[in-house]
């Protein structure tokens, strides 16, 4: 199918960007990678009367990392983000962009658009939500940094007002003493690789040998947000990780969602896979705040 037809713009600058769109009016829409909103034009369920495209304004398409804070600028292809040297310093990142859609879907859709769009089954938000994650913006009333937890309203309804733009996204790990480790994992489980995840799992631990001191655990696709599911989080927080305090984590966790029944399965279904996803992540985030280089993929059933 072919979309509704509408004007195209290019801006040079985000600002520039912000001024067309609040003068083009209400049904302007900025362009990125596309791998949304083209399609939802193709279906007829987004007829933008103007597209601003973003993807000629030089300067926002970087990963930046030093020490336990990562930057990312707002046009970053998630395929740029895989191959990152962030993504070998917090493997989190690499599990999420290195299983976004397929090669095409990585090689043009951003982490700003990704965000921007708010699809409560994207895989950015949980794996950025178990980091202290701000989304800076820019917008005709100036520049503001909004928490990620603030940005995201609903489901594919955002903070940004009218003409504003996502410029960059700025993710820290906690901070820890020096003899505490780190460790994160994500795993989202798929249909197969063209489709979005019908439940997904994040889980980012700071370890002191067996004893988990900090955690933060949440779920994608099983609610019309990602799920901080701050009770799992409270269960490994000061124990010592083992078989059971996992198993209550993912129990607690999985309580957290509230996953609607589709053609990905029921809310049962999904609740026990959310369940499962969290006590792998937690291992694996485990194993990997040990030192283990540990390898993970989307799942594909
Ligand atoms: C076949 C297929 C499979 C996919 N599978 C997955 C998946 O498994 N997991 C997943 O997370 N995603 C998946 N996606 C979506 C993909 O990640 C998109 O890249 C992402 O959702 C949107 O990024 P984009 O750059 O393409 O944005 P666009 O489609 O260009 O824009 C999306 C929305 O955000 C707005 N927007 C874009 N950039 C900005 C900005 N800087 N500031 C403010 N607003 C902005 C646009 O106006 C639009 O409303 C899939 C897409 C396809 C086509």
């Amino acid at each position: 199918m072919h979309p509704g037809r509408f004007r195209y713009h290019r801006a040079a600058s985000l600002e520039e960007a912000a001024t067309m769109l609040q003068q083009l009016g209400d049904e302007a829409r900025p362009l990125a990678g596309g791998q949304s909103l083209v399609p939802l034009m193709k279906l007829r369920l987004a007829r933008p009367t103007d597209l601003v495209d973003l993807a000629f304004v030089p300067g926002l398409s970087y990963v930046r990392h030093e020490r336990d804070e990562v930057r990312f600028g707002a046009l970053t292809r998630h395929a740029e983000i895989a191959d990152s040297d962030a993504a070998a310093r917090f493997p989190i990142l690499h599990d999420c962009a290195a299983g976004i859609g397929d090669v095409q879907v990585r090689n043009r859709g951003t982490i700003g658009g990704s965000l921007a769009e708010a699809d409560p089954s994207g895989d950015w938000a949980p794996v950025l939500l178990t980091h202290a994650t701000e989304v800076r913006c820019v917008g005709p009333g100036g520049q503001r940094t909004v928490p990620l937890r603030e940005f995201i309203l609903d489901a594919y309804t955002t903070a940004l007002g009218p003409g504003e733009l996502v410029r960059e996204i700025v993710m820290r790990a906690p901070p820890h003493a020096s003899d505490e480790r780190i460790g994160g994992a994500y795993i989202a489980a798929k249909r197969c690789a063209q489709v979005y995840a019908t439940a997904s799992a994040a889980a980012r631990l700071t370890l002191a040998g067996d004893v988990c001191r900090d955690a933060a655990i949440s779920l994608g696709a099983v609610g019309l947000t990602a799920v901080d599911a701050t009770e799992a989080a409270e269960a490994l927080r000061g124990r010592t990780l083992g078989r059971e305090t996992i198993e209550a984590a993912a129990k607690a966790a999985a309580a957290a969602g509230d996953p609607q029944p589709d053609m990905r399965g029921s809310a049962e279904y999904k609740r026990v896979l959310a369940g499962a996803l969290v006590k792998r992540a937690i291992e694996i985030a485990a194993r990997r705040a040990r030192g283990e280089q540990v390898e993970v993929s989307h799942e594909y059933a």
